[in-house]
């Protein structure tokens, strides 16, 4: 039996884009139309995973630790509607300061999803708010979607199939 999920970019899709790197804990603001849109995901079946650049790591601006802390905290919050993320996967670098094979838009993060959870690529969509985000999925054979950053409830649901 093969799974399904619904990738996500972070900074844009599930916390607001504030124009700039999430650089301290209280930037990071959870987007309300979120918890509506991971009920209705959960409910179709849907594994949820973040798929997320952190560059800001690599140029020293905030360190693993604040990302740590920002993902507890949403987790936190999360958890007591049931809707925490399936798995979080992150890229800290940044080619300025050496190359990487995870930074989207490489496939490699979703891929490395896809084999743990044992995914059907077909069955699975990713939504960011980049270009990068859909060439991401892309390579891994997964149906991207690019929306505005701060997507109302209506966009997100718009990427769902038909049932
Ligand atoms: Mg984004
Ligand atoms: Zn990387």
């Amino acid at each position: 039996m093969m799974n399904k999920a619904v990738f996500l970019d972070r900074d844009g899709i599930v916390n607001r884009e504030i124009g700039d790197y999430i650089k301290r804990y209280e930037e990071f603001e959870l987007l309300p139309e979120l918890f509506p849109f991971l009920y209705e995901v959960k409910k179709r079946g849907y594994l949820t995973v973040i798929i997320t650049n952190q560059a800001g790591i690599a140029k020293g601006l905030y360190g693993h630790e604040l990302v740590h802390a920002c993902h507890d905290f949403m987790q936190e919050e999360l958890k007591g509607h049931g809707l925490a993320f399936d798995a979080i996967y992150y890229c800290p670098h940044h080619p300025d300061f050496g190359m990487c094979l995870c930074r989207k838009p490489q496939s490699l993060l979703i891929e490395k999803a896809i084999g743990r959870f044992s995914l059907n690529p077909e069955k699975c969509l990713m939504i960011g708010d980049k270009d990068r985000d859909v060439e991401a999925a892309e390579g891994a054979g997964v149906k991207g979607y690019k929306l505005p950053a701060n997507p109302s409830l209506e966009e997100l649901m718009k990427c769902l199939p038909d049932e």
